[in-house]
């Protein structure tokens, strides 16, 4: 099964599936949850690591 170059299909760049945005939804979602996830260990440090 070949694509057609003319059917310029975009493919998730985390899943490499299908989809019509650069990440697609499931995977959008999942980072999305991995940023919360880090702001809230930002948030119970109490500070950001600047002095690094
Ligand atoms: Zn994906």
């Amino acid at each position: 099964m070949v694509e057609s170059p003319a059917k310029k299909k975009h493919c998730c760049s985390v899943c490499a599936k299908p989809s019509e945005t650069i990440i697609c939804q499931r995977c959008e979602e999942k980072i999305r949850g991995e940023v919360v996830d880090k702001k809230r260990n930002i948030e119970k440090a109490g500070k950001t690591d600047s002095s690094h």
